[in-house]
Order: C-alpha cells, then sequence, then structure tokens
C-alpha cells in the first residue's frame, strides 16, 4: 500500500467508486465541458461549475498540482445534442440581429462573472473552441479514413468503428437514439457529424475550410481535441452534467478512442480520460431547469431578489453532487442562514493569526472531514464537520482559525473574505433605502433606552409599512429584514 492521500471518485464509466490514481504522479488534470454561450446560464448550469469547482479545490487540497481546463463552446453546438436542429450560436445571432462573435463575447463575460460570484477558482485555461479549429480539421483528417464517411451534410463518424460504443450511456436504446433525427445516408443511427458542411448556396457567420469544404466542426469534436490537446491523452478526469453522460462523451469517447488508435474500454484509460464524472440536475418542481424556453433561473435573479449568490453555493454544497437537487426558495433562503451562521463565528476569528490547527479537539473533526470529501466529495458531510470546528469550545483561536481556512479551502464558501453585511442584499424591487432604515432604527433604540415604549412601536409600525420587520433578539444579531 502506498501513504497516497484517500481519495475515491465516482467513474461513470465503470459505475464504480475508484481511487484517484493519477496518470502524471503527484498531477491531476481535468477537462470540464463548458458553456455554449448563446445565453445566458441558468443556476442549474452552474451547478456544475460549482461541483468542477469542489473537485478541483478537493485536488489541490489532497496535494496534486492541479491543471484544469474548462472550454467555452462558442461553435457548433446544435438545438439538439445529436445532429439535428441548428446551430445554437447562430440562431441567437439572428434572433438578436448581432454577430455571432458580439453574442459569444457578451455572455462568455456573463459567464464569467457567474464565476465569480459563486467564488469558483479560475481553472489554468478556458479553452475557446474558435481558436481550435485547425487542430480540430488535423484531428478529423486523422480519424477521417479509417473511422468516417462523408455525406453530402458533413464528415459523419462510423459508431460501428470502435468497440463498445456508447458503454457510458444509460439510456441510448430507451431513449436516446429515438431521438436521434435520421439523417439520410447515415449508416448508424448513433452516427454524429464531426464536420458540417455549409449548404450549397449559404453563408454561415462562422465558417472555415477544410478538406469537406467550407463548414465548421461538430461539437463533439471539439472537445476531444481541446481535452487531448491541452492535457494530454490519457489525462485524469472529464466532467460535466448527467445530461453529457447520454451523448456528447460517448461521441468524445468513440472520437478519442480513434485518434489514439486504442480500442475497447475494458481499459477506461482508453476513452481518453482514467474517469468521467458527471453532476446530477438541479430541477424545479415543473421538471427540467431550460434555458433555450424564455424565462429562467439566472443567478442575477437570485441576486436581485436579495439572495447572495453563496447562498446558492451553499445550497449546491448541501446534496452530493450525484443526486438531484430541487430548487425552492425557501430551500436558498435556509442555505443563507446557515452561511449566515458560519459568517458570523468567522468574524470573530478575522483578526486571528493561523497556527497549527493540530488540536486534540479539532482533530477527530478534521479527520471527518477529510473523510468525506476523500469519499467521493460528500460536501453535506464535510459542511457539518465545518460546523463542528467553528462551534467547538476551549480551542486555541490560531488553531481554529487555520483549521477553518483548509477546510473552506476546499468548499469555497469564501468565509473570511465575506462579511455579515455583504450577505445582506437589496432586492432591486425594494422602495425603501438602506439608509432610512438605519435612520429610523437608531431613533428607535434612543427611545428604547429613554424607555419610550410608544414611540418605539410607532417606530417599528413605521417600518413594517414600508415592508421591513424589525427583528428583535435575532440569534443572528440581524437587526431587520425585508418582509
Ligand atoms: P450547456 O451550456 O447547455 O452546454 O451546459 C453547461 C453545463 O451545465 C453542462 O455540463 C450541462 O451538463 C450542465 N447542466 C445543464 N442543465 C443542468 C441542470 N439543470 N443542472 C445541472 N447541470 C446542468
Ligand atoms: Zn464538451
Amino acid at each position: 500500500m502506498t501513504d497516497a492521500p484517500h481519495l475515491t471518485l465516482f467513474n461513470s464509466l465503470t459505475r464504480r467508486l475508484e481511487p484517484f490514481e493519477p496518470v502524471h504522479p503527484g498531477e491531476a488534470r481535468v477537462y470540464t465541458c463548458g458553456p455554449t454561450v448563446y445565453n445566458y446560464p441558468h443556476i442549474g448550469n452552474m451547478r456544475a461549475y460549482v461541483f468542477a469547482d469542489v473537485l478541483g479545490r478537493t485536488l489541490s487540497h489532497k496535494g496534486y498540482k492541479l491543471t484544469h481546463v474548462i472550454n467555452i463552446t462558442d461553435v457548433g453546438h446544435l438545438t439538439d445534442d445529436a445532429d439535428a436542429g441548428e446551430d445554437k450560436m447562430e440562431k441567437m445571432a439572428r434572433a438578436q440581429a448581432q454577430s455571432i462573435w458580439d453574442i459569444a463575447a457578451h455572455y462568455t463575460h456573463a459567464y464569467w462573472a457567474d464565476i465569480k460570484a459563486l467564488n469558483i477558482r479560475q481553472p489554468a485555461r478556458w479553452s475557446i473552441a474558435t481558436d481550435y479549429v485547425p487542430q480540430m480539421i488535423a484531428f478529423a483528417e486523422k480519424i477521417a479514413a479509417r473511422h468516417c464517411y462523408e455525406l453530402e451534410s458533413g464528415l459523419y463518424f462510423d459508431v460501428s468503428t470502435v468497440s463498445d460504443y456508447g458503454r457510458l450511456a444509460r439510456a441510448v436504446t430507451e431513449e436516446g437514439e429515438g431521438r436521434i433525427e435520421a439523417v439520410e445516408g447515415k449508416r448508424n443511427a448513433a452516427d454524429f457529424a464531426i464536420w458540417r458542411k455549409t449548404p450549397a448556396g449559404e453563408t454561415r457567420q462562422m465558417e472555415w475550410d477544410s478538406p469537406w469544404g467550407r463548414g465548421a466542426p461538430g461539437w463533439h469534436l471539439e472537445c476531444s481535441v481541446m481535452s487531448g490537446d491541452l492535457l494530454g491523452f490519457p489525462f485524469d478526469i472529464h466532467t460535466g452534467g448527467i445530461d453529457h453522460r447520454e451523448i456528447h462523451h460517448p461521441n468524445e469517447i468513440a472520437q478519442n478512442q480513434a485518434f489514439c488508435c486504442t480500442n475497447g474500454l475494458d481499459a477506461p484509460a482508453n476513452s481518453g480520460a482514467k474517469i468521467w464524472m458527471h453532476n446530477n440536475f438541479l430541477v424545479e418542481r415543473s421538471g427540467k431547469m431550460s434555458k433555450s424556453s424564455g424565462e429562467f433561473l439566472r443567478l442575477q435573479l437570485l441576486i436581485d431578489r436579495g439572495y447572495h449568490p453563496l447562498g446558492y453555493r451553499m445550497m449546491c454544497l448541501q446534496a452530493h453532487y450525484r443526486s438531484e437537487l430541487e430548487f425552492s426558495w425557501e430551500g436558498l433562503a435556509a442555505a443563507l442562514v446557515r452561511l449566515k451562521r458560519m459568517i458570523i463565528v468567522a468574524e470573530r476569528l478575522q483578526d486571528v493569526e493561523p497556527g497549527d490547527p493540530a488540536h486534540p479537539k479539532l482533530a477527530p473533526m478534521l479527520e471527518t472531514f477529510e473523510k468525506a470529501i476523500g469519499d467521493d466529495l460528500n460536501t453535506a458531510i464535510a459542511l457539518t464537520a465545518l460546523e463542528d470546528v467553528l462551534g467547538a469550545k476551549k480551542v486555541d483561536p490560531a488553531a481554529k482559525r487555520a483549521a477553518v481556512e483548509a477546510m473552506d479551502a476546499v468548499l469555497g464558501l469564501d468565509l473570511f473574505g465575506t462579511s455579515r453585511a455583504d450577505l445582506r442584499l437589496r432586492p432591486t424591487t425594494a422602495s425603501v433605502q438602506e439608509r432610512e432604515i438605519e435612520d429610523v432604527l437608531a431613533r428607535r433604540r434612543q427611545a428604547r433606552a429613554d424607555k419610550d415604549f410608544a414611540t418605539s412601536d410607532h417606530l417599528r409600525d413605521e417600518l413594517a409599512g414600508k415592508g421591513v420587520e424589525v427583528m428583535d433578539g435575532d440569534s443572528l444579531g440581524w437587526e431587520w429584514k425585508l418582509g
């Protein structure tokens, strides 16, 4: 036995928990499928990046030198994950009468703003799909003769040319194949375009010359090329949401097998990555969250309603990444209160120099934390261990501060960078100004000190009339909230 740090992860490909054994000793190389930047990300999408962030932070915490790549898809993703429909970017650009490049820039920046607001660490590299088109063409050229065939509409990958196609997926036979729209001449229903030719007589905003004519790369090709180019096959971990387990990732795997001339997935590394990990969905009571249908839940909507974005991060951490998580405003409010409680204690440690976390009282809590996070990222239990440390009595504050810092480096709640005041956001609909509330409260404090309870009650009613609830004796030390 080696004394490697305890870390087991669930591999969707083998459907087992596996110990993390890096391809390159001491290193961890991770690729995360990033957003298609044709619209704002919804908070469900952001759950995928909170998960990838916790994974990356855990790998760093366990001592691995992390190289994390997240891509930005700015071309090639069709309105259906398989081959049907049109390019999401082209469609949005037309609807908004803007260039695709402007659409991509706008939504990429909106996505990065959400990344920052959720305290998600910057990856080593954001790879932009359109920067890699020559590499995509070279990749396709290498596999074309043995694995692809040309049709009127593009270059198609023949999935029967690799072994174990679709092993990763769970639903191909029931739903997946049925959803794949027939393209005349396709040899197998699951065959997919790796290069889409621009139809004769049409011009697309984004198109490049290739040996198969002018056109654009397929979405699956992009991720194979960027992950292989930047991390080298095989790399350690590939992540995405569970929808990617069904079509996008099986297709990436097929391409990787073709490119690396490996075959058969009994050795998982033949797929291009040793471990494939998928986060489950954030759902609404009404069903799956979607951004292609008009109104949807954006992080900014939460902020506009007065919920600090880290409250949403807390909500994600409370669930295991492989479990479905149901969004509700009540659930979000509860997660925010939990975060507030932690921040109140952290504020008391704000000026303490971190010392040695090895304190006998903290040792079992730190151990629980290590075990939980190393056990396929069990953030729910890790959070309770963090709360135990925060609440521990008669512990040297320097040790406590160090322990909290180490745990928060994994969970990313930014406990020492966020204050109670930061958490209190004003809903954009609120008509009353914070200054005004504080003034009335100061007058009310004075009235109470003077034992003038009539005035005190009157001021409380005045605030209530403006939708502000006064919170006397609140255990979190909050004086008011918007009702
Ligand atoms: P997209 O921009 O559609 O390519 O999606 C970005 C990421 O969000 C992908 O990893 C998806 O699998 C993931 N995703 C999409 N919807 C949800 C959801 N409701 N909950 C969690 N992850 C999601
Ligand atoms: Zn991808």
